[in-house]
């Protein structure tokens, strides 16, 4: 029978995908697993829910002794380097974990021996005696990173035994030719070894159940599809141990020199984390994972979904933990029209956005939250997604600043101006049809957010508060306080002017509580912006408390307020175009095999990595109504003098006729143009092109040979129709 889909759980369990402790975290990670997590944790707090929100450094696996020969140090001080730089990033960016705690802790290894040793016991383990490379020189099983040898499919000397560094192709150490060590450079030899495993296999049904059937609506379609696919394609046994000597020891006698598998360990680590916040707080950890009415919910990136959603679940089942309720994990995001990669360095880290934004004297909490902003407004919530910085720019500016912030500041000037900085009565009595729909957008909106946050949809719940703030834009702009004010001023009647000062006051009397509103509701998305306008409104953080959405009495009459705040700076064009600037000079291009020493070498993977076919960032319908588009009819049509490119049109548009230079001439005919219609662009600025001042832009489209054609309505239409 169907389990019942968590609607009031009595506690949540956050957590966001342990970031690997071997080097720092660019804004896709961010994306992905922990500004989204943070939205949804901080929407729980505000409704005094109990949640807590860990998460943690992943300090084991070979990747960290790899690194600490690449940077010519020890393991150990490959991870209190990167652990605290790591939760340094976090903390600049307002992530709020209740703890971030590291895998490297004794607790953690402790918590995982037991976990291991609860599972062992139970008979749910297997052992099984393999064959593997093994340096006799060094006395170490090989992991597969650590054997080099020449690549069966391109000849490349740069091969790993897990992979080539050169054409990409997944290898086993076994597929190498002459394979060496990288520890001593001699050849290894094969040894028997043996290792507990995970039969995955044996829980088929369990996760056939529980995914394909229980979740298949409420979890997002592509994490039912990946799971689905990985359960279609067989559940192999996994190997839950190794040989190594960084991590954490199996607790079985006779087991010296194997450690548990990374994978296993570290999504131990949310548990243990957990119990370390109990620890400091003086809880109880168990229920957290013991009891059913907790909610578990893991925030990870794509490529994790297979450890968080089936081998993790069978660990936890198996060890009598509850399962997730959900896993929301996200799709990748792309970087300016490519992948972002770190051997490549293409990318953005977090650090070098805290420093060249977050750190300056022109940054602070506002530019928190405008990489906030942003990265929710194009997550990767169902499909990969692109950062690009003129997109960061756009979106900062004509959302959150023309629409969010000039809402909330011209209330607060004109509410100085026309009300001397005092909360206005609501005149009820005088209340009209757009006062009504403002307060029922006011009141509706709550809801909304609400269901988009409830099923993870963070991007339309941020769309959701930013309409919010639109709506109070078009209200304010039919009531025109200001032109009430004027008529005011010019005095006469004192009954009509009586009349006039309560059209003023009810505009911002609600405009004030829409301000409250938004406050509250953009809370969870950005942080430093609700606690901004908190300090202008002059109201305790209780006001942000989630069951004050909605109301329209949250800031009461005659209560003064502060002067107005610039909410969000202004981000000039130099600061965009340094950045797209910095990331192409760091570029590291792909080169080819040079025999180099592959172990530390600065060599980048040269696997071709295809670059995605260039799109243009998405953008919101507001930026798509800025273009004025009208049917018109060419009356008049000539070359243009020294230009083969060029025809000279004189177009109707219906009340006027203008005069339009368009690059079309090696593909119509002057001729042929007379008397056709066209679509014009006319609100684009006039430009001067061998002289003739062009008024407007015709749209064509190109075909596959090269010729335009022109865009041009199915039917005639009157010259001058919107086009839309
Ligand atoms: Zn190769």
């Amino acid at each position: 029978m169907p389990r019942k889909i968590m609607t009031d759980p009595k506690r949540y369990l956050i957590t966001s995908a342990l970031p690997y402790a071997n080097g720092l975290k660019h804004i896709g990670h961010l994306a992905g697993a922990y500004i989204p997590a943070d939205i949804y944790v901080r929407y729980l707090r505000a409704q005094k829910r109990d949640v807590v929100f860990v998460c943690g450094s992943d300090e084991h696996g070979t990747a960290i002794p790899i690194q600490a020969m690449k940077e010519g140090t020890t393991p150990q001080a490959i991870i209190d380097k990167y652990h605290e730089a790591m939760k340094e990033d976090f903390a600049d960016l307002d992530i709020s974990f209740d703890i971030y705690h590291r895998t490297s802790s004794p607790l953690h290894h402790e918590t995982a021996q037991e976990f291991f040793t609860k599972l062992n016991d139970a008979g749910e383990l297997e052992t099984k005696e393999t064959e593997q490379f093994f340096d006799e020189a060094t006395k170490t099983f090989l992991a597969d990173r650590y054997i080099k040898g020449t690549c069966p499919n391109c000849g490349s000397d740069r091969a790993f035994g897990d992979q080539c560094e050169n054409c990409g192709t997944t290898l086993s150490p076994d597929e190498l030719i002459n394979p060496v060590s990288t520890l001593s450079g001699e050849t290894p030899v094969k040894k028997k070894t043996t290792h507990w495993y995970l039969p995955l296999g044996k829980h088929e049904d369990f996760l056939r159940e529980w995914i394909l059937k229980e979740h298949k609506d409420d979890w997002r379609g592509t994490v039912v599809g990946q799971c689905k696919a990985w359960i279609d394609g067989g559940l192999q046994s996994r190997a839950v141990t190794r040989d190594l000597d960084w991590g954490i020891k199996v607790p079985v006698q006779g087991a010296d020199g194997k450690v548990l598998y990374v994978w296993f360990d570290a999504p131990i680590g949310y548990i243990s984390a957990t119990k370390q916040w109990a620890i400091d707080n003086k809880k109880d950890w168990k229920p957290y994972w013991q009891d059913k009415e907790t909610k578990l919910v893991h925030f990870i990136g794509k490529d994790n979904i297979v450890f968080h959603c089936i081998i993790f679940p069978i660990m936890l089942k198996l060890h009598g933990d509850i399962v997730p309720a959900n896993v929301p994990a996200n799709e990748f995001l792309n970087l300016e029209g490519d992948k972002m990669s770190t051997s490549r360095n293409w990318k953005l880290e977090m650090r070098d956005y805290i420093n060249d934004f977050v750190k300056k004297e022109n940054g602070g909490g506002q530019m928190v939250d405008a990489l906030r902003y942003y990265l929710t407004a194009i997550a990767p919530e169902t499909k990969d997604s692109e950062f690009t910085w003129k997109g960061f720019q756009t979106a900062y500016r004509s959302e959150l600043s023309d629409i969010f912030g000039n809402f909330v500041n011209r209330t607060f000037v004109l509410m100085h101006k026309l009300c001397n900085g005092k909360v206005p009565k609501l005149h009820e009595d005088i209340l009209d049809e757009n006062d009504k729909i403002l307060i029922a957008d006011i009141e509706g909106t709550k809801g909304e957010v609400q269901s988009a946050l409830e099923y993870y949809h963070f991007k339309d719940g941020l769309f959701q508060v930013i309409d919010l703030a639109r709506k109070g834009n078009q209200y304010m702009q039919k009531k025109e306080p200001w032109i009430v004010a004027k008529a005011l001023a010019a005095g006469g009647d004192e009954a009509i002017a009586a009349q006039a000062q309560k059209k003023i006051d009810n505009c911002l009397h609600l405009c004030l509580q829409l301000t409250a509103n938004l406050a509250v509701l953009v809370n969870p998305f950005l942080p430093n912006t609700a606690k901004k306008m908190l300090h202008m409104m002059k109201v305790v953080d209780k006001m942000l408390d989630w069951e004050n959405a909605g109301k329209i009495k949250l800031l009461s009459v005659g209560y003064s307020l502060r002067e107005p705040e610039l909410l969000f700076r202004k981000i000039e064009d130099s600061e965009i175009t340094e950045q797209i600037e910095k990331l192409k000079a760091g570029l590291i291009k792909e080169t080819t095999g040079n025999g180099q020493q592959a172990t530390g070498n600065k060599q980048p993977t040269a696997a071709p990595e295809k670059t995605n076919v260039m799109s243009k960032p998405e953008i919101v319908y507001e930026d798509f109504a800025k273009l004025e588009l009208k049917a018109a009819t060419v009356t008049a049509c000539e070359k243009v003098a020294k230009a083969d490119k060029l025809l000279k049109l004189e177009v109707d548009l219906g009340t006027e006729k203008r005069t339009i230079v368009s690059g079309i001439a090696q593909h119509y005919s002057p001729e042929e143009m007379v008397g056709k219609q066209v679509v014009v662009v006319t609100n684009l600025a006039p430009r001067k092109m061998k002289g003739i001042e062009s008024q407007g832009m015709i749209l064509t489209a190109e075909d596959s040979d090269g010729k335009l054609q022109l865009l041009k309505p199915e039917n005639v239409v009157a010259p001058g129709s919107n086009v839309s």
